[in-house]
């Protein structure tokens, strides 16, 4: 079994759990990294951007 830190309340518990039982804090250390932005915006941004590329390599390639 894997236990880790839970970032919010440093408090161990089982990996698996998708939530922290002592404060419900989600299981993962990237969203405590973006804790104003959160995940969502973080892969919002990457998909703006991803987009953006393909467009500019389809406008590069069409003339
Ligand atoms: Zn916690």
């Amino acid at each position: 079994m894997n236990s880790i830190v839970c970032f919010n309340c440093e408090k161990e518990f089982d990996a698996e759990r998708a939530r922290c039982p002592y404060c419900d804090a989600p299981n993962s250390t990237e969203i405590g990294r973006y804790p104003t932005l959160g995940k969502g915006w973080f892969m919002a941004i990457w998909v703006l951007f991803i987009l953006l590329m393909i467009g500019m390599f389809v406008t590069m390639f069409s003339n």
